[in-house]
C-alpha cells in the first residue's frame, strides 16, 4: 500500500513521474510494444513515436534530434563522453579540468581516469559555489581534451557561469562538456547559445521515468568511440535495444517541461522563498551558495550545532535530504559544502530542501512549522 500523506521536498534526488507522462507511457508497454529496430509494422509504429520523442528532447535543448543520443541516464552519459574521448583521442590532448563540486558521477570518473595515467585537474569554488574563470584561465592550455563543468548544482543549485567556460575553453582548442541534470525543466537551455559540445540529462529528475536520459552532442563535435557496443543502435554510439516506453516517457516529459517551465518557474520559486526567509529566522541559520546564481528551487540551509541527520529522521514523513555520503560505515561531509569552505561541523548541520510543480503552499508552511518546533527541541534537550 503506498502511503500517500508525505511531503516530499527531495526532488533534486528524484521527481514523481508526471500523470501525463504514465499515460503516454503506457501503450508502449502494452498495444505498442515493438522493438523500434523492427522493420514489421509493429516496429515501424514504434520508430515513429521514437522519432516524436527524440524531436522533443531536442526542442527543449534548441538542437538537432540527431543530436541527441539516449543513454540509461546522466551517469551512463557521462562515463560514455568521458572515457569515449579519452580512447579517442586522436589529438594527444592529455588533460580533462573539472570541478571538485561535481557530482560523484563525473568525480568518481575522473578518478578512474587518474588511475589509468590522464591527468585531471580539480579546479576549487569560491565561498559561493561558483567557479572562479581566472582559475580556469591559470590552469587550461593546449594540453585540456576535456572541461566539464556543471550546469546546476545538485546540493546548492548553484548555476555555473558555463557559457563563459565554454569560450575559455574554445580559445584552448579544449572540448566542453556540462552536466546538466538539475538545470533540465528549472531553466531554459539553448545548447547553441552556451555553445557545449557535450550535456548530459537524466529524465527523473524532471518528471519523467527514471532509467532513461541521454547527452547532446554537438554534430560538429569530436565523435568518439562509444561505451557499450553490440547491435549498433543510436548510429552506433550506444548499443542494445531502445528503452522505448521510457524515452517516449522522456519525450512527454521534455515536451511539459517547455510548455510549463515559466509558469512553475514563478510559483515554486515563491514556495522556495517562503520556506527559505522563514527558516532564516531560526538564529544562527544562513544559506549555502551564491544568492544570485542559484536555481529557484533548491534551498540548502545550515542550522549550526544542529545535525541534519537527527533533523531529518524527526522531520519523519516530511522528505528532505542533506549531502553527506555513506561510503563504508563512515558518513562523511558533503564534498560541496567542504569544497565552499565549510567546517565539518556546519556542513553535517545542512539540509537541503528540493521543491517541484507539486509543492503547496499548505505542504510549506506545515514544514516551517515543523522545523522550527524541532530545532527549538533539539535546542533546549541534550541533543543538539
Ligand atoms: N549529475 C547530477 C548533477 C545529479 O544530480 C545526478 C543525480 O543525482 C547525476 C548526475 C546522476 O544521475 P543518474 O543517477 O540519473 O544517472
Amino acid at each position: 500500500m503506498i502511503n500517500t500523506s508525505y511531503i516530499y521536498l527531495d526532488n533534486a534526488s528524484t521527481t514523481r513521474v508526471d500523470d501525463k507522462v504514465i499515460k503516454e507511457m503506457i501503450p508502449f508497454m502494452s498495444e505498442f510494444y515493438g522493438n523500434s529496430s523492427s522493420s514489421h509494422a509493429l516496429g515501424i509504429e514504434t520508430n515513429k513515436n521514437i522519432i516524436i520523442a527524440r524531436q522533443n528532447v531536442a526542442k527543449l535543448f534548441n538542437a538537432e534530434p540527431k543530436e541527441i543520443i539516449f543513454t540509461s541516464g546522466a551517469t551512463e552519459a557521462i562515463n560514455t563522453i568521458f572515457k569515449g574521448l579519452v580512447a579517442s583521442n586522436r589529438t594527444k590532448r592529455s588533460q580533462i579540468i573539472t570541478v571538485t563540486t561535481e557530482h560523484s558521477a563525473v568525480l568518481d570518473t575522473c578518478k578512474y581516469l587518474e588511475e589509468i595515467g590522464v591527468d585531471v585537474i580539480y579546479m576549487p569554488v569560491l565561498e559561493s559555489g561558483l567557479i572562479d574563470l581566472c582559475e580556469l584561465r591559470k590552469v587550461i592550455s593546449e594540453k585540456t581534451l576535456l572541461v566539464s563543468v556543471m550546469l546546476v548544482n545538485n546540493e546548492t543549485g548553484v548555476i555555473q557561469p558555463v557559457k563563459e567556460v565554454t569560450e575559455i575553453a574554445r580559445e584552448f582548442g579544449a572540448l566542453m562538456m556540462t552536466d546538466a541534470t538539475q538545470a533540465v525543466g528549472k531553466i531554459s537551455i539553448d545548447v547553441q547559445d552556451i555553445d557545449v559540445d557535450y550535456l548530459v540529462f537524466s529524465g527523473h529528475k524532471f518528471h519523467g521515468p527514471k532509467g532513461i536520459g541521454g547527452y547532446y552532442h554537438n554534430s560538429k563535435a569530436f565523435n568518439f568511440q562509444p561505451l557499450i557496443h553490440g547491435g549498433g543502435q543510436e548510429k552506433g554510439r550506444r548499443s542494445g535495444t531502445l528503452n522505448v516506453p521510457g524515452i517516449i516517457g522522456l519525450g512527454k516529459s521534455c515536451e511539459i517541461c517547455l510548455n510549463e517551465i515559466e509558469k512553475n518557474k514563478s510559483s515554486i520559486k515563491k514556495l522556495r522563498d517562503l520556506l527559505e526567509n522563514e527558516l532564516l529566522v531560526i538564529e544562527g541559520a544562513f544559506i549555502n551558495g551564491d544568492k544570485e546564481n542559484r536555481v529557484y528551487n533548491i534551498l540548502n540551509i545550515s542550522f549550526p550545532d544542529i545535525e541534519a541527520d537527527i533533523l531529518i529522521k524527526m522531520l519523519n514523513n516530511i522528505c528532505v535530504s542533506n549531502g553527506s555520503a555513506c561510503h563504508s560505515e563512515l558518513i562523511e561531509p558533503s564534498h560541496v559544502l567542504r569544497a565552499m569552505g565549510l567546517s565539518n561541523k556546519d556542513a553535517f548541520s545542512s539540509i537541503r530542501f528540493s521543491l517541484s510543480k507539486y509543492n503547496t503552499e499548505d505542504e510549506i508552511l506545515y514544514t516551517i512549522k515543523k522545523v522550527k518546533e524541532i530545532i527549538y527541541q533539539l535546542k533546549t534537550s541534550n541533543y543538539a
